[in-house]
């Protein structure tokens, strides 16, 4: 396709994101001769954060938590500031980064089953080094294999991708939970780890760990229990007397488990803990290198050097908000939750997927003329953003909701009310015919990055664009093609938009 297609072709009713003037674009590439005072350095980051969703409130329902409570944040940023400059590549140089993991895995394997851990910067670190140790700890003839349900986190895929492994992955029942004949069907000789997630995070239903955990026992294979966005609001809610499924490490053939802190424990970005059962499981996340005449490289995680900033942060906001704080903001946040799922049920043309058991919930269309990711872009012109969720084998397409401590469901209810009403008035977006074929046939590596630019500009779309760009038109093609035709787009999207 030319990159240089005429505005004929455009869906009509489209508007090419305005160009405001912008600060992304830099004037010049190279650093100032002089440097810049202070103020004016800083007023130039809050001026690009303008165009950025909003971190606090509950108007974003992805990607951030808020707990509300200002002083709990203020206290987190001091106390990241505190650590910021201290460098987590030498336990022994600085005995502070020590006793603060040890007291926050601690505190997390209280909650959670027990075992010993390592203090990550995120999910995706602390199910890298989970699986990092099962393959290690079971090594197969062939490629180690990753036995996954189709609603387990692309965490997986990526350190499969990594880490020289192969995912299997295995379809959900029709509540959207893991199936554990289908996960026992799956197991091979080479399969070194079965996972499950407490709860997934598409539609937030959890799956069910103590039977998927047996399959895995029986074939003594390691068990892993994606807890990333549940483990620091499942316990709290069973606290507050909920019915939560058994999922942590005490259930036999657990193996390790993952929670971020970053998430329901509301500490800042690059914060997450994977526990282990077994202590000698955990070493085999660790990293030693000697063969080199530099200092002797000892790490327990992906990255070597690295800010103690969030571990100070993660330790504060644990302490600071405490059991009763999290009781309570767990309770907020599935009340919110399933005062959304009541409120859905009233609003036409939408319905809610599965049956969450955290405060996650996806929220479908049931009505051909209302699109769910026109929907999207209504909330987002009202100042709400609504996560969209592309069909998956079956899996209609859908709006993410991640309510936390402060989400406000009437105000949001009544956006999704309205933003649904101007949709079904709008109708699906007009995607040129042909063009999702088009693209699936595209030979992507005869474009550079400016040729792909020029393709995204002829569907409407602007990688350096600041604003609110309508996805609907891209959410509808990327929706109609294959997800490794997805994959190859996206990873062109993002050259673009950094080139
Ligand atoms: C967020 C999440 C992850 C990945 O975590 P990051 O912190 O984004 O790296 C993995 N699994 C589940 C279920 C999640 O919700």
């Amino acid at each position: 396709m030319p990159s240089d297609q005429p505005p004929e072709h455009r869906p009509p009713e489209h508007r090419p994101p305005e160009h405001r003037p912008s600060d992304h674009r830099p004037q010049a590439a190279a650093l100032p001769e002089e440097g810049r005072p202070p103020g004016e350095l800083l007023a130039e980051l809050a001026r690009l954060r303008d165009a950025d969703l909003p971190v606090r409130g509950g108007q974003v329902t992805a990607y951030v938590y808020d707990t509300g409570r200002e002083a709990v944040h203020d206290l987190a940023a001091t106390a990241y500031l505190e650590m910021l400059e201290v460098n987590c590549l030498d336990p022994t140089a600085f005995p502070s980064i020590v006793a603060l993991e040890r007291r926050i895995v601690a505190a997390v394997a209280d909650r959670l089953g027990g075992g010993s851990g390592v203090f990550t910067s995120g999910g995706t670190e602390s199910i890298m080094l989970a699986v990092k140790s099962a393959r290690d700890a079971r090594p197969v003839e062939g490629t180690p294999q990753i036995v996954l349900p189709a609603t387990g986190h692309p965490a997986f895929h990526k350190a499969a991708h990594y880490l020289g492994m192969e995912v299997v992955q295995v379809p959900v029942d029709s509540s959207f939970r893991a199936d554990p004949a289908a996960t026992a069907a799956a197991l091979t000789p080479r399969t070194v780890l079965v996972v499950a997630s407490a709860p997934s995070y598409p539609h937030g239903v959890m799956d069910p760990v103590p039977e998927i955990a047996s399959v895995a026992a029986s074939a003594g294979v390691p068990c892993h229990v994606d807890a990333c966005v549940g483990g620091w609001v499942l316990p709290w809610l069973r606290d507050a007397g909920r019915d939560v499924p058994p999922f942590d490490l005490s259930v036999p053939g657990v193996t390790s488990l993952s929670c971020d802190l970053h998430k329901y424990g509301y500490s800042p970005k690059g914060a997450s803990v994977v526990l282990y059962a077994d202590e000698a499981l955990r070493r085999r996340a660790y990293f030693a290198a000697a063969e080199w005449p530099g200092y002797t490289v000892i790490n327990a995680t992906v990255q070597s050097s690295k800010s103690a900033g969030p571990l100070g942060a993660a330790w504060a906001t644990l302490n600071a908000v405490g059991a009763r704080g999290y009781r309570e903001l767990a309770e907020n946040a599935m009340k919110s939750a399933e005062r959304l799922i009541e409120g859905v049920a009233g609003i036409p043309g939408l319905r809610v997927l599965g049956e969450p058991v955290a405060p996650l919930v996806a929220v479908a269309s049931s009505d051909p003329a209302l699109d769910v990711f026109v929907l999207a872009d209504e909330a987002r012109s009202r100042g709400w953003f609504f996560q969209p969720q592309l069909s998956y084998q079956g899996i209609p397409p859908n709006l993410h909701f991640t309510l936390t401590g402060v989400s406000d469901v009437e105000p949001l209810l009544a956006a999704l009310a309205g933003s649904a009403e101007a949709a079904r008035g709008a109708g699906p977006p007009d995607v040129p015919s042909g063009l999702a074929d088009a693209l699936a046939d595209l030979d992507l590596d005869s474009l550079d990055d400016a040729g792909f630019a020029g393709l995204l500009a002829s569907v409407g779309v602007d990688p350096a664009g600041d604003g609110e760009p309508e996805m609907a038109v891209v959410n509808t093609i990327l929706d109609a093609l294959p997800p490794a035709t997805r994959e190859a787009l996206l990873i062109r999207f993002l050259s673009a938009l950094y080139a």
